[in-house]
């Protein structure tokens, strides 16, 4: 593993490294809708790996990543099945509710919502980003270091006393990310986490995701349409077509080449 991460990266001995994934079958359909929105996915992810999600709006990539997290069909209501096994563990049991699900997993799965406003809930950037932890039962007092540490690593702006309530898209996609980061999962899933950002945030974005990836061996999962700008870091790439079915899958570099068509066809944009 790569050693030159930030220090609050250092790896968990308690999380040594990612989690691996394993998905089968997974078939998602909302009551009140007749076509399902992901149709039989089956997707084996390995530990450490860093798979880029991409597809056209509305293909199910968000839907996917709350599916792999364990809050679809708790929270949502619909006909879910197939499987979603995270080391092994289905992710399906979880408690209903975005924050006890992250508190429940959160040792193995954090995932990053599209809109981060829906994961700011507390009324200061320091309690926000120890959400999660406290949930966890993380002493927040004596995380003051790692929590100043994160922030910093996602260039969040203000410190830990500023007020999270009028905090502007991008400071709050990079708050929500923060308290993600900040638990040490072993499973990364992140929705469209530089959407709001301008290209210097969102280059820091990306480093600080990827440092925090590597330092503790985490599998990371991005839904994004910058291809370009993940391309060089991720191992991974997979394409979610209009029915909500994988049309690509396969190395990042290869896949780009070799399904070019397949991708165009689903509306993904390649860049040359
Ligand atoms: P993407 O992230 O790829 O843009 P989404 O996963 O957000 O796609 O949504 C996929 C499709 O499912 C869209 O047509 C969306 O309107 C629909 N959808 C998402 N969540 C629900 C829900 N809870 N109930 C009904 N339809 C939904
Ligand atoms: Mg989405």
């Amino acid at each position: 593993a790569d050693s030159t991460g930030p220090a609050h990266c250092a790896p968990d001995a308690r999380y040594p490294r990612g989690a691996d994934l394993d998905v089968r079958g997974l078939t998602w359909r909302p009551f009140g809708r007749t076509e399902p929105i992901l149709r039989g996915l089956d997707l084996r992810v390995r530990a450490g790996e860093r798979v880029l999600i991409t597809g056209p709006s509305g293909s199910g990539k968000s839907t996917l990543l709350r599916a792999l997290a364990g809050v679809l069909g708790t929270t949502e209501s619909g006909e879910l099945s197939g499987l979603v096994l995270v080391d092994g563990d289905a992710t399906a049991g979880h408690p209903a509710g975005i924050d006890e699900a992250a508190a429940a997993s959160s040792v193995s799965v954090g995932l990053l919502l599209q809109d981060p406003v829906d994961a700011l809930v507390a009324e200061t950037v320091g309690r926000d980003t120890a959400f999660g932890l406290e949930n966890l039962g993380v002493d927040r007092a004596r995380m003051g270091a790692r929590i100043a540490q994160t922030l910093d690593a996602v260039s969040f702006p203000y410190g830990t006393n500023h007020s999270s309530s009028q905090l502007s898209g991008g400071e709050a996609q990079r708050l929500a990310l923060a308290g993600v980061l900040v638990m040490g999962p072993r499973l990364v899933l992140l929705d469209e986490p530089t959407s709001m950002l301008d290209p210097a945030s969102a280059a820091a974005v990306r480093e600080a995701v990827w440092a925090t990836a590597a330092a503790s061996g985490a599998t990371l999962i991005v839904v994004e349409h910058q291809l370009a700008e993940w391309l060089p870091r991720i191992t991974r790439l997979v394409v979610l077509g209009e029915g909500g079915e994988i049309v690509a899958d396969g190395e990042a570099s290869v896949t780009l080449v070799a399904r070019r068509d397949a991708l165009a066809r689903a509306g993904v944009w390649v860049p040359g």
